[in-house]
Formats: C-alpha cells, sequence, structure tokens
C-alpha cells in the first residue's frame, strides 16, 4: 500500500514537471531554430497593453513579432527634440514599422537611419510651440533624407484608438516601403508584382474618385496624391480590416496581396 501511495505522488508530480519542462525546452528550441531575438519583459508589457495587433497574434507569432521589434530596434536610431525618447516611444515606432512587413522577416528599411521624436505636433518651422503645428509625421527628404519625424502626441493617439482607421506613424513607414523603390507614388514595387502594378493604379484612381465624389468613408487626405491614397488606404487596412472589406472588397484584396497578411481572419 505504501509502496502504491508512493508511486501515485510520483506520477501526480511528473506530470507538471514533464509539461513545465516541455514548455521551456520548446520555448528555447523555438528561438534556436527560427534564430529569433528574445524582447526584454519590459518591451513586452509595452505590447501587451498598447498594440492591439500584437495582442491578438498567435503565441508563436507573438514570438516573431518580438524578434522583428528587436532586430529593427538594434539598427535603428532615435533621438528626441526637446524631450527624452521613452521605451514606450521606441517600442510603438518598432511596432509601427513592423505591422505592414511582418509576412516579409528580412524586411529592411533601407532608406532610414534615424527617427525623431517631436513631443507634440510640429509646424514648418519645426516648432512645438506656437500655431500652425499641423504636421503630425513625415518623412524626410534633402536635407532631412534618411529621418522619420513623428510626433509623440500623433504616435500614442494612432495606438489609443483603432476604431478611426488612423495611425500617423503606420502611415509613415508606409511612405517608407513604397520608397524603397526609389519613388515615393503609391505603388510598392518592392512588395507588388508586376503584373498587378497597372490593376492596382486602375483600383487607386476608381478609390479616389469615389472619395472626391463624396461616395467613399477614406479619409478625404487620401485625395491629396497617389502616395498619401496608399498610406491611408493602409491606415484603414491596419486599423479596420473587417470594414474596408466590407465596404471596399476591391481594395481589400490588393491590400491583402500587397502585404501578405489577412487581418481579417
Ligand atoms: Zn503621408
Amino acid at each position: 500500500m505504501e509502496t502504491l501511495n508512493t508511486l501515485v505522488y510520483f506520477l501526480i508530480l511528473l506530470v507538471p514537471v514533464t509539461i513545465v519542462g516541455f514548455i521551456v525546452v520548446y520555448g528555447k528550441g523555438i528561438y534556436r531554430q527560427l534564430n529569433l531575438k528574445k524582447m526584454p519583459d519590459n518591451r513586452r508589457i509595452i505590447l501587451n497593453s498598447d498594440v492591439k495587433y500584437y495582442i491578438i497574434l498567435t503565441e508563436k507569432n507573438k514570438r516573431l513579432f518580438e524578434s522583428s521589434v528587436e532586430r529593427f530596434l538594434a539598427t535603428c536610431k532615435f533621438t528626441g527634440v526637446d524631450t527624452t525618447v521613452t521605451e514606450k516611444d521606441r517600442v510603438l515606432v518598432a511596432a509601427s514599422a513592423i505591422i505592414p512587413v511582418f509576412s516579409y522577416p528580412e524586411w529592411e528599411y533601407s532608406v532610414l537611419n534615424e527617427v525623431i521624436i517631436y513631443p507634440d505636433n510640429f509646424n514648418e518651422e519645426f516648432e512645438t510651440t506656437g500655431p500652425d503645428r499641423f504636421f503630425r509625421g513625415l518623412v524626410g527628404f534633402g536635407f532631412l533624407e534618411g529621418k522619420l519625424l513623428i510626433s509623440r502626441t500623433a504616435l500614442y493617439e494612432g495606438f489609443d484608438d483603432f476604431s478611426d482607421a488612423r495611425n500617423t506613424c503606420i502611415h509613415e513607414f508606409i511612405h517608407l516601403i513604397d520608397k524603397e523603390d526609389g519613388e515615393v507614388d503609391g505603388i510598392p514595387k518592392a512588395l507588388l508584382d508586376k503584373k498587378f502594378l497597372i490593376p492596382w493604379m486602375f483600383i487607386m484612381n476608381k478609390e479616389i474618385r469615389k472619395i472626391k465624389d463624396g461616395k467613399s468613408d477614406i479619409h478625404p487626405y487620401a485625395t491629396k496624391n497617389a502616395a498619401e491614397f496608399f498610406s491611408v488606404s493602409c491606415e484603414y487596412f491596419f486599423e479596420r480590416p473587417d470594414e474596408l472589406k466590407l465596404k471596399h472588397p476591391e481594395l481589400y484584396r490588393f491590400m491583402k496581396n500587397i502585404f501578405e497578411q489577412h487581418p481579417t481572419a
């Protein structure tokens, strides 16, 4: 009887120990097998509390996302203007960079070398106080080549509310993706198969016409030019995919092909 009890206790202990052991070994295995970079807990906490896109990923995809964020942060320089860059700034910018290219693990933003954080929206003179502070973010040209400027207010607002289909920082990274082929023209040749270039231009023109005619819920800023149409539509795709699919099915299909993502699934 004594021996039987000992055996039962042993088995009761063995099961959880085996499960925990499997999780530890398997977890390490994933990092090794996929050559993943490990994310520190303080950054993971920020992703878990602020990035809806990350929160709904499977556990395996969460590890992949974290690794991509770490790779981005390891190579990108951050500078604060009249402010100190925080860990939340870094993580939210990196999440904005990774969300559009999550299906392209080898992707690198070759046209970016520095992210500049402003404490708030800024004006043409890059001032964060006073009137006419219409700029929430921008991709630099000329003397600002290789730089992405972002207002912290806009960065945080983009992740606070997913229902508005607006996310300034994702918008700016879409311009950088567009720029990879040398032109910011709304045609992301780096991701779009050649055979879809003409159909994509056709869809863009059709959707821009609908916005101008007041028959679309896509933000009117998208009518400024094809590049802005692409960035604004992408914000919609990553923030309200269900609605985009319902109201603009052709556009949704193209976005799905370009980014190789199916966010409504
Ligand atoms: Zn823009």
